[in-house]
């Protein structure tokens, strides 16, 4: 059994001492328990924080311990009532190659559907982030202009299409020039700006929001994050999502201060994770899951081929090498 364990913490971008491969024999199957073969893993921002060892909404991982994060697999041996062979499952088994779960570790997904790779992308933890962080806090209107940073990827695609559905001007930062025609194109986004390439993103921003900005979803944090704040309008609203573009410094960022945009605006800023949701989960499932089966919301995935490749299709998001959700595909149903 194949396994990536964290070997030491990282300081700035994870590299190659970050990681580990190690071999284990797998564990003996109990009563009560599945034997599962992983399938796809799910790489996420997230786990950046993880691997330091400070206190959050999700423990550090533990140096010399497998790597835990989302993954979908298949049963190959159960001792469980509750799974059969050949069931495809959803858990927290992380970055090895087969895991021995408890029947109430995992749950079942149902192939006929949609692709089971969608449990970790459109129909799992992003899309839900973007259902929960959109629609509770952000609370978006119709005709109202919205702004989201990271827009191309896993979490921020799916926020702008719910934008739409919503009937609102949508408008995304991303960092190339074929993400944006993706946004524009495929998504229907109203504006797209490449942050990237641009001279002057404060008057990217006001030419595309004429009218000001009511709700920025912010994905990245940072300098980004610093210009739209220049221009919201009176009780705009900020899900604080995320902040990729910090997650690797060594040194604190400080930016702007922005009580006083605050306070001018009277606008609401608001932090959450996905987590604060759980317990109506399956209301946001089934809404996203309507959505794309009526043609609402679609998705795109880069999936990357590979067991070994894992780290660095992990490093590929701060890279912004992937549109839509990022997995690794380890091994055939
Ligand atoms: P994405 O699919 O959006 O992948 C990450 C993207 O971030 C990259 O593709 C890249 O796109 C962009 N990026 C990387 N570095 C920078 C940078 N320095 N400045 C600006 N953009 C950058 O990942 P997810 O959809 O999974 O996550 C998006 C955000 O949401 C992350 O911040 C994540 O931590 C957060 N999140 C929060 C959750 C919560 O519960 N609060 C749950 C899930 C995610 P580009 O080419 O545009 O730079």
């Amino acid at each position: 059994n194949k396994q990536i364990i964290l070997a030491k913490r990282p300081q700035g971008m994870p590299d190659n001492n970050t990681f580990q491969f190690v071999k284990k024999d797998v564990a003996d199957v109990k009563d009560g328990q599945i034997l599962i073969k992983t399938l796809y893993v799910s790489v996420d921002p997230y786990m950046r924080g993880r691997m330091e060892n400070v206190e959050s909404y999700v423990e550090p991982f533990k140096l010399n311990e497998v790597i835990d994060g989302g993954s979908i697999g298949e049963v190959i041996e159960s001792k469980s009532d509750r799974f059969k062979e050949g069931d495809v499952v959803t858990g927290m088994f992380g970055w090895q190659e087969y895991y021995v779960a408890g029947e109430n570790e995992v749950r079942p997904i149902d192939p006929s559907i949609a692709p089971i790779t969608t449990h970790l992308g459109i129909l799992g933890m992003t899309g839900l982030t973007a259902y929960f962080g959109l629609l509770d806090i952000g609370k978006p209107k119709e005709g109202e202009t919205i702004v989201i940073s990271g827009a191309a990827g896993s979490v921020g695609s799916t926020v702008g299409q719910i934008a739409k559905i919503k009937g609102t001007r949508v408008v995304g930062i991303a960092g190339s020039d074929e993400k944006i025609s993706y946004l524009k194109d495929e998504l229907n986004f109203d504006e797209g700006i490449n942050y990237r390439t641009t001279d002057d993103i404060k008057s990217d921003l006001q030419r595309a929001c004429p009218d000001g900005i009511d709700v920025y979803f912010d994905n990245v944090g940072g300098e980004i994050s610093d210009a739209v704040m220049t221009q919201l309008n009176r009780y705009a609203r900020i899900p604080i999502c995320g902040a990729i573009s910090t997650y690797n410094m060594e040194e604190t960022d400080i930016g702007p201060r922005v009580q006083q945009t605050l306070i001018k605006k009277s606008a609401l800023m608001q932090g959450f994770t996905v987590g604060n949701y759980s317990d109506r989960f399956k209301e946001g499932a089934q809404q996203l899951g309507q959505w794309l089966q009526e043609g609402k919301l679609t998705y795109r995935e880069t999936i990357r081929e590979g067991f070994d490749n894992i780290p660095d299709a992990f490093l590929d998001l701060f890279r912004g090498k992937n549109i839509g959700k990022l997995l690794v595909k380890v091994a055939n149903r």
